[in-house]
């Protein structure tokens, strides 16, 4: 039982940095939506682009995560998919 061994744990630690402002509870980096975060995703589109020494991120500088790149990629080839059709509307 994950979760009972957390809430009932007293040393909850909660850890922000200070550059990206990412939240790490208990050693789990967690998005600002509350959502289970991922430190490959944060540091391709945060850290990697925004992060410096203060920076606490343990990926930063790994890359293989989410990047802009990669979204913006993907934005760009479903608009290429579906221009005709907003151009028929
Ligand atoms: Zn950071």
């Amino acid at each position: 039982m994950e979760s009972d061994r957390e809430f009932s744990d007293l040393t909850l630690s909660r850890a922000e940095c200070p550059k990206c402002r990412a939240v790490w509870i208990n050693g789990q980096h967690t998005w600002a939506t509350g959502a289970k975060g991922n430190e490959e995703d944060l540091a391709g589109l945060v850290c990697n682009t925004l992060g410096n020494h203060q920076c606490i991120n343990p990926k930063k500088g790994v890359e293989g995560g989410e990047t802009w790149e990669k979204r913006l990629e993907e934005a760009k080839k479903f608009a290429d998919e579906h221009e005709g059709d907003w151009w028929n509307k």
